[in-house]
């Protein structure tokens, strides 16, 4: 429940969940793009991030597109093609096809299979990292041996148990689409995230680890495949005097303006992890004594990126809390509080935080795709309406009890210190 009990006042300017942070290099590039008349999807800009981003991911080459969401379109088209082949005139490449997808994420990572006519299969969370589960992907490949792609996202930055994933998809024949669009700059054993897909995407929205205030870029190690990215996200033109087409095409590339806000941005990569850094770090030293948990990730593993700082309340410490589709309400106790309680807390301080990513089996859009847990079940044992913790699938518990935490990498201790605090005080 809870108490001012130290009388604070709203914060004057917001604290943002996570905002654009610039520094004036970004301005230099795109000055430089408008002195040269490279305005639109060709430049020095583009060429250059392109190299920039493909040396730091450790991939061959990057192709530079309008936003994270067309990178995994065309990510999980081109996946769709080399499996299954050119599809049938006016299909998509995953007709008839199912794919197995990352549950926990935001719906950008999977809505391509939708786009290319797949059909998703969720696979839940697992607790370690909040990504998704290998146990409950290998007992997928059980229930749908036939299955060829795998879609996996890095969620908050917190690096996904890739290894293991990739050896099961081997073992299966399995292609990989790998969304690091929340944790570029995120390693796993040393190698950084965006490296480890047959074809990954990372993302330059605004809210994203660095920001070209929009913007996405395609990673692979194959020529051919980047060639063919560049050609699709550029209406799919043929080498003839007329507009001559072939394939589908899309208006997918990235405006050398753009590029040139990611090409100032690009020197501060470092700089914004190691301060998102400090933040988880403080928030976990903030917490102390409460019943709660951080967003765990695996310490001897991976580095994450810090993107955004999550906490988790413990099942005892939980009031009661409903949520419906679009609203929520909750019973204040004294002792006990829940995500609703602390976000409501927090708005009227004039702070964002947001709830867990909404799992994708909870979606009315997606409810009635299958899903499969560690436990090999799904369907019918999840349910968004139902309160009572221990009969969740890991990713709708996360849900449940998880929120996350305003995480903006210009927000000052002091302001920190008093989130904290206001957080503290929703556990009287
Ligand atoms: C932001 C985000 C995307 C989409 O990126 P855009 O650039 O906004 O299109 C995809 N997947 C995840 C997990 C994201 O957080």
């Amino acid at each position: 429940m809870f108490v001012n009990k130290s009388n604070f006042k709203p914060f004057e300017k917001k604290i943002w969940l996570s905002s654009p942070t610039m520094h004036g290099d970004e301005q230099k590039w795109v000055n430089d793009a408008f002195e040269k008349n490279w305005i639109t999807t060709a430049g020095e800009n583009i060429n250059e991030v392109e190299k920039l981003v493909a040396e730091y991911a450790g991939v061959k080459y990057a192709v530079a597109l309008s936003c994270g969401t067309a990178s995994l379109h065309l990510a999980t088209k081109l996946a769709g093609e080399r499996l299954y082949g050119q599809p049938k005139p006016n299909c998509g490449t995953l007709q008839g096809h199912k794919v197995f997808c990352s549950d926990m994420t935001f719906d950008a990572t999977v809505n391509p299979v939708a786009y290319e006519d797949g059909e998703a299969i969720f696979i839940d969370t697992e607790r370690d990292t909040w990504n998704m589960c290998p146990d409950a992907l290998e007992k997928a490949f059980e229930l749908y041996p036939d299955v060829k792609l795998v879609v996996v996202a890095h969620l908050y930055g917190v690096p996904g148990k890739i290894d293991a994933i990739r050896r099961i998809c081997d073992r299966h024949g399995a292609l990989i689409v790998e969304d690091a669009a929340e944790s570029f700059g995120a390693t796993y054993k040393g190698r950084e995230t965006g490296c480890f897909g047959d074809y990954s995407a990372i993302s330059f929205n605004g809210n994203k680890i660095i920001t070209g205030s929009s913007g996405g870029m395609f990673l692979t190690n194959n020529i051919d495949d980047a060639d063919k990215v560049r050609k699709w996200s550029t209406q799919s033109r043929e080498a003839a005097p007329w507009y001559q087409h072939e394939e589908i095409g899309y208006n997918y590339r990235m405006s050398n303006i753009i590029a040139g806000v990611v090409r100032g941005q690009m020197n501060y990569i470092d700089e914004h992890i190691a301060q998102k850094k400090t933040i988880y770090e403080r928030y976990k030293e903030g917490f102390k004594g409460l019943p709660v948990s951080m967003n765990p990730f695996d310490a001897v593993d991976s580095v994450p990126n810090y993107w955004l700082s999550c906490m988790l309340i413990d099942k005892e410490a939980m009031c009661r809390q409903v949520r419906g589709e679009r609203e929520t309400i909750y019973i204040s106790e004294h002792g006990k509080t829940c995500p609703t309680e602390i976000l409501e807390t927090l708005i009227k301080f004039n702070t964002e935080g947001r709830p867990i990513w909404k799992p994708m089996h909870m979606q009315p859009i997606y409810r009635m795709n299958g899903f499969v847990t560690a436990k090999g079940n799904g369907r019918g044992q999840s349910n968004a309406y139902i309160d009572h913790g221990d009969v969740l699938d890991v990713g709708a518990d996360i849900f449940r009890r998880g929120l996350c935490l305003p995480s903006d990498n210009k927000m000052t201790p002091e302001q920190q210190d008093i989130i904290i605090e206001l957080i503290r005080n929703c556990f009287e």
